[in-house]
This record gives structure tokens, C-alpha cells and sequence, in this order.
């Protein structure tokens, strides 16, 4: 059997987002369930378009979620090898020069057809629908449409696993093939993604470049899980795998055939349970992976347990530890004010600085003073809740939170 090789081949022309990530992880998946090679071809053609950073990003992206490419092409790099194919089909009257660019001649009687990997959908274009089309530009540079079908033949690729915005192109990429005399490849192409409101997903919908969410304190395992549901069934009501799962597992005859819709609260509560199955080392390590300076890391680490089963990103550590680190502004009122009073009065007087006693106080107060625990954190933290308030006393220490009640009364 043929060797499976696929590629993705993104342009620099954005911030990698969910949708091309998806391709990513869908192409990766299927090369390493198949034993196949999986290709990285960045089209950088469209110079007009070009975003910098863009590529930097896309290979930064595929290397956070581990999804490694085993050859890499730049088609800036390639641009003789097109000039070449671009001649022979001139040689062979099926493209012509127009206005310094060269245009290829479509065939505009009968159809082109293809049966597309996904769902076995037979799908045709008349190609009287069909106009003749440029592949080579005055600047000299293919168009996208010719670059990807030369490159896609030369780089012997087996199926061609993409967004389906580009059906309406692929008619083109058939005529093409056809007028080398080469097999076309097979096509797979994935149905988009959409918002919760089914329109076109955007920014809007909560959707983001990925590097975003990689900053925001996603994980990696997570963002991967979400991903790979979208679009993709692994078979019963299965939701959690790990990469290894999906790779035995993928399929593109399980690639659902209607537009998956992208659920960012889903993506939270993925993010949410795989924090929780990290060990408290690797947490710690995720967090200071995010780089962001832990200005103690005993303290943090004593944190880690506490607050491990409160977050939801990795950011939310700081968030929720803040004001072990660095001391609170803390504005009461005089009801407040009170209140913190009395908590400076008990805790001066606790003997053991332990939690079962800390509770005992705070109860003792509670009652006393006819308030709520919100109250409590509000004195002690500068904000209404957070990780367990007696299990946070006893981190912080007697001296600091003593020292703290007095500064703010
Ligand atoms: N350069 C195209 C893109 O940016 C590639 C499409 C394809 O995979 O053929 O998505």
C-alpha cells in the first residue's frame, strides 16, 4: 500500500486559531495512526498578505501541542520548481501568459468530480461554472492554487485533509492534476467550525489565536481533547483521551459530516479536570512554565494542594494566591471594621496556630457578630471568597495575619 503522507500548509497570513490548529491535530493524528509522515509546508506566496510573527507562531503553536512535523518546505523557497511546471503546461498549450501573468486554461465541458474522504460525499462542480484562472503572478509568484497542487504531487502527498472553505477551489487543483497527468490525491475536507449561534466562528464566540490560550493557562492535553472532538467521534460517549488514545483510535470515516460547534465553557471544563489530574509537581511546574515569576516558591508549593481544585486555567493560581505574596489593599467599612476587631482580638489569643482551631474562632465570631463568611474574606484578603479560609491562615502564619488586621483597622 502507498505510504500515507499528509501535510498542513498554512499561509503566515494570522495568528494560528482553533480551525487550522484542528486541521493540524486531524492531519497529525491520521499520519501517526497510519504509520505516515506528517508535513509542514508554510505557503508564503501571497506576499501582500504576509503576517510577521505569523510563522514564527505556527511553528511555536505545533511544538507547545507536541503535534511534530517530520519534513518542513517553504514554498518563498521553491519558487524555480514552479516557474518549471508553469512552462510545461505552457509547452503543452494548457496555460498561457496574459499581462505578464500566466493563466491556466480550464476545461469548460463536462464535470469535475471527486468522492471526498469525508462521509463518502460524492461531490461535482460543472466545469461550464469553471473560469480560466492565473498560477503564476507578474511578480513572479505562483498563485496558491498552483503551488499547493505541485507541491501536494511533488511532496507525494496521500490525502489532502483540510478546511472545507476550499472545496470551491478544488475543481481547480482536479484540473490541474489532470493536465500533468498525475493521480489526485485524496480529499478530505472538514466541515468548519461554528459558534454556539451557528454563524462563522469569531472572536465573539470566546475563540482565539491559540497562543492566547496557551497565555491565559490552557493546557496543552486540554486545548488537544476539545479540539479533537470537533468534528471527530471516537465511539460511544467517550470524552477524555490522551494523545496516544487518539492516535489509536482516529479515523476519518468517524469525522462527522456536519459543522461541529465550538463551546468555549467545554474547553474550560477540559482545562478544569486535566489541571486536577496533574501531580502537585507538575502544576507547580505548568504554572512556572507560564513564566511568571513565583516570588517564593516554598509558599507556592505549600499553595499548589489548596488551590488545585479551584482552577480553571493556570492563571487562576494567581488569582487565588495573590495575597499570599504580596500584601492586599484591603478598604473596610465601619461594620467591617468591627468585625476585623474582634478577629484580631481571638486570634491573638489562639495558642495553636491550626485549622480546627482557626475554624472554631471564626465560628465563635460568626455567631457573635451575626455575619458571614464572605465578610471574613473580605477583611482578610480584599476579596469575597477564595481557597479555604482556615487552611489559608494557617499558610499565611499568625504573625501575618495578625500584622495585616492591624494595618487595616
Ligand atoms: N494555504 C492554505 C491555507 O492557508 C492551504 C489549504 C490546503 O490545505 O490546501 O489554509
Amino acid at each position: 500500500m502507498r505510504q500515507i503522507r499528509v501535510r498542513i500548509a498554512p499561509s503566515p497570513t494570522g495568528i494560528p486559531h482553533i480551525g487550522n490548529t484542528r486541521t493540524a491535530l486531524f492531519n497529525y493524528l491520521f499520519a501517526k495512526h497510519n504509520q505516515g509522515m506528517f508535513l509542514l509546508r508554510i505557503e508564503d506566496t501571497d506576499r501582500a498578505r504576509i503576517v510577521a510573527e505569523s510563522e514564527k507562531a505556527i511553528y511555536e503553536i505545533l511544538s507547545w501541542l507536541g503535534l511534530q512535523w517530520d519534513e518542513e518546505y517553504k514554498q518563498s523557497e521553491r519558487l524555480d520548481i514552479y516557474k518549471e511546471h508553469g512552462k510545461i503546461l505552457q509547452e503543452k498549450g494548457l496555460a498561457y501568459e496574459d499581462n505578464g501573468a500566466i493563466r491556466f486554461k480550464m476545461s469548460k465541458e463536462g464535470i469535475t468530480e471527486w468522492v471526498d474522504a469525508i462521509g463518502e460525499k460524492h461531490i461535482s462542480f460543472e466545469n461550464k461554472t469553471q473560469e480560466d484562472f492565473v498560477i503564476i503572478k507578474s511578480d513572479s509568484f505562483p498563485t496558491y492554487n498552483f503551488a499547493n497542487v505541485v507541491d501536494d504531487h511533488l511532496m507525494q502527498i496521500s490525502h489532502v485533509i483540510r478546511g472545507d472553505e476550499f472545496i470551491s477551489s478544488t475543481p481547480k487543483h482536479i484540473q490541474l492534476y489532470e493536465a500533468f497527468s498525475w493521480k489526485h490525491p485524496v480529499f478530505a475536507h472538514l466541515p468548519v467550525i461554528l459558534g454556539p449561534d451557528k454563524t462563522k466562528l469569531s472572536k465573539r464566540h470566546g475563540a482565539k489565536s491559540v497562543l492566547d490560550y496557551r497565555d491565559e493557562g490552557y493546557l496543552k492535553e486540554a486545548l488537544l481533547n476539545f479540539m479533537v472532538l470537533l468534528g471527530w467521534n471516537p465511539g460511544g460517549d467517550r470524552e477524555i483521551l490522551s494523545i496516544e488514545e487518539m492516535i489509536s483510535l482516529f479515523d476519518l470515516k468517524d469525522v462527522n459530516t456536519s459543522s461541529p460547534v465550538f463551546d468555549v465553557h467545554k474547553l474550560m471544563w477540559f482545562n478544569g479536570y486535566y489541571i486536577r489530574n496533574l501531580s502537585e509537581d507538575e502544576l507547580f511546574l505548568r504554572i512556572k512554565d507560564l513564566g511568571l515569576t513565583i516570588k517564593d516558591e516554598q509558599l507556592a508549593k505549600k499553595l499548589i494542594p489548596l488551590a488545585q481544585t479551584r482552577m480553571n486555567t493556570l492563571n487562576d493560581f494567581y488569582t487565588l494566591t495573590k495575597h499570599f505574596f504580596e500584601e492586599p489593599e484591603i478598604i473596610l467599612d465601619e461594620k467591617e471594621k468591627e468585625v476585623a476587631k474582634k478577629l484580631l482580638d481571638v486570634f491573638t489569643n489562639v495558642l495553636a496556630w491550626k485549622k480546627e482551631d482557626i475554624l472554631q474562632f471564626l465560628k465563635q465570631v460568626l455567631e457573635q457578630e451575626k455575619t458571614r463568611m464572605t465578610m471574613f474574606y473580605k477583611i482578610l484578603t480584599g476579596k469575597e471568597s477564595g481557597l479555604p479560609l482556615p487552611e489559608s491562615l494557617v499558610i499565611l502564619g499568625k504573625e501575618k495575619t495578625i500584622e495585616r488586621l492591624k494595618r487595616i483597622i
